[in-house]
């Protein structure tokens, strides 16, 4: 791939960082984004630099608009106009309809709806002036299916595909683009707090037999955001081992 300069939004830890160091290896400037674990954003950044690219770390909470406006004037300040941002930063507050307060309701669609559009404002400029810009977001196979527990994070995650559609005909005369991925069960944090009992029971719903690696979706997202996805916009690619089959 044409090394590129690069956005991801939670890149600490997890499927983030694995994006982040993938698109090291590509030999692209990564800004590494993270809300409060700035240890491990620094060990993303020296992954990154192992890789074969550059990194700058950036604190800034993707629900704060000022924050995200801070960083892109970092990037800039660094490594210049962005050609790709990848929405990656997200949560979960896990309750059953019933017992979910407004509170975790709204705090889980803050992080991911309005977190992606305050990312998306901030670098839209950049991704129509690039040449091939790539707008990619992270959504999950829970925004198709829903799941128990999660009608907070499934909301979220669905209202991501529709976002990415709509992004993908505002940016289409630019000649950039706007995909989404959408992750089965992946093993990092968000997955190995869940009980063993569940992890299996996920296991053996997946034809694949097993949890996808942060390797997995770390390829997808950096074909999307390459040269080579150049006539693909406006699509959900599912990662997820045949889970919705
Ligand atoms: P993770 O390991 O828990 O990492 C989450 C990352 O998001 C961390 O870097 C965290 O930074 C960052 N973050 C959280 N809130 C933030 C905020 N307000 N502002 C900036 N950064 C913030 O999660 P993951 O499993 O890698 O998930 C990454 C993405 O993939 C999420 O969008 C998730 O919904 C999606 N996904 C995951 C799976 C899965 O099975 N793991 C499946 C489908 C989709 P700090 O550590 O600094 O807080």
């Amino acid at each position: 791939m044409r090394p590129k300069t690069c956005v991801v939004t939670g890149a600490s830890k997890g499927i983030g960082r694995g994006i982040a160091e993938r698109l090291g290896a590509d030999g692209c400037d990564v800004v590494v984004n993270y809300r409060s674990s700035e240890a491990a954003a620094a060990e993303t950044v020296d992954r990154v630099e192992a890789a074969g690219g550059s990194a700058i770390a950036v604190q800034a909470d993707v629900t704060n608009l000022a924050e995200v406006e801070a960083m892109r004037d970092e990037a800039h300040e660094s490594f210049g106009p962005v050609d790709v941002l990848v929405n990656n930063a997200g949560i979960t507050q896990d309750v059953r309809f019933t017992e979910m307060s407004h509170e975790e309701w709204d705090t889980v669609l803050d992080v991911h709806l309005d977190g992606t559009f305050h990312c998306t404002q901030a670098f839209y400029d950049d991704l129509a002036d690039a040449e091939e810009g790539r707008l990619v977001n992270i959504s999950s196979i829970i925004g198709k299916e829903g799941n128990f527990g999660q009608a907070n994070y499934a909301t979220a995650k669905a209202g991501i595909f529709g976002f990415t559609r709509t992004l993908a005909l505002e940016l289409a005369s630019t000649g950039s683009t706007a995909n989404c991925v959408a992750p089965g069960f992946v093993l990092t944090s968000m997955v190995e707090e869940l009980p063993d009992d569940i992890k299996e029971t996920i296991r053996a719903d997946t034809p694949l037999g097993r949890l996808g690696t942060v390797e997995e979706i770390a390829d997808v997202v950096t074909f999307l955001a390459s040269d080579r996805s150049s006539f693909i916009t406006g699509e959900v690619i599912d990662v997820n081992g045949g889970k919705d089959l």
